[in-house]
């Protein structure tokens, strides 16, 4: 069995092979490490045959040759998406242990359950499970055209797509169409979704979507929003790479346009 091996501030012990990170590792690595503090969790079906190890300390790089400690983010686009995934759900289960270890109703130890992926609270039986949050991020499209904004917390000249948190009562389709309007203040229909993404940054869920314009000029808050423009399929800027959902969904758009002419 491997493991992969976190610190207590869920940054993650890699070896670089011919510039490919490795974050599967031997339980004997374990012997180097100070682990008589660690956290194990099995991470299940996704998670196929490895365990996730949380140490209570910083990963010491310098007891370890040849290895670094990195953040899950700096391994978006050089992981294969699967081992990215079971990365992601790696830390949201340490996260989740760490952040629910006393009831929240009447703050008793809260303990694994025996039944299912939940934290249980043998006072008053309260339940916690993984927190995940469901987001909406898709495409506006005008014909040929889709809208594209530059967020502030994008690298400067990226353009992406859409996106925010659903909020309570809503469904995802009106979550969409709020954070448009919000965002860049145009309004659309016909809202149709098209695949989601576990995004563990640090617990979203992302659904995404691709929706007409159905009118407004565009008008942005500057503030979450910097710039957001028209930009015609065959003249993109520099948009996400495809192993993040924003990007596969405007390079998908833009193969439909393709081979509609
Ligand atoms: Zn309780």
């Amino acid at each position: 069995m491997h493991c992969i091996i976190i610190d207590i501030n869920y940054r993650i012990l890699a070896k670089y092979q011919a510039d490919a990170p490795q974050v599967l590792h031997s339980f004997d690595l374990l012997t180097d490490l100070n682990t008589h503090e660690a956290l194990e969790l099995p991470l299940g079906e996704v998670g196929r045959n490895f365990k996730v190890v949380q140490l209570q300390g910083n990963i010491e790089e310098s007891t370890l040759e040849g290895y670094i400690s990195v953040s899950l983010r700096s391994l978006i686009v050089s992981l294969p998406e699967a081992d990215f995934q079971l990365l992601g759900r790696a830390i949201q289960l340490c996260r989740w242990q760490t952040e629910h270890q006393y009831c929240g109703k009447c703050g008793g130890v809260t303990q694994a359950s025996q039944v299912d992926e939940a934290l249980t609270c043998p006072s008053c039986e309260l339940s916690f499970y993984p927190k995940i949050a469901p987001c909406v991020i898709g495409l506006v499209c005008d014909g040929p055209r889709c809208l594209l904004a530059r967020g502030s917390r994008h690298p400067e000249a990226m353009y992406s797509t859409l996106a925010g948190f659903i909020e309570a009562g809503e469904n995802a389709e009106q979550a969409f169409a709020r954070e448009v309007m919000e965002e860049v203040g145009v309004a659309v229909d016909n809202i149709r979704y098209l695949y989601s993404q576990p995004w563990p940054f640090p617990g979203q869920l992302m659904l995404g979507f691709i929706a007409d314009y159905s009118g407004g000029d565009i008008c942005v808050d500057g503030e979450e929003i910097l710039e957001a423009h028209w930009f015609d399929y065959n003249e993109l800027p520099l948009i996400p790479p495809q192993s993040t959902i924003s990007g596969r969904i405007i390079r998908d758009f833009v193969r439909r346009q393709q081979t509609a002419k």
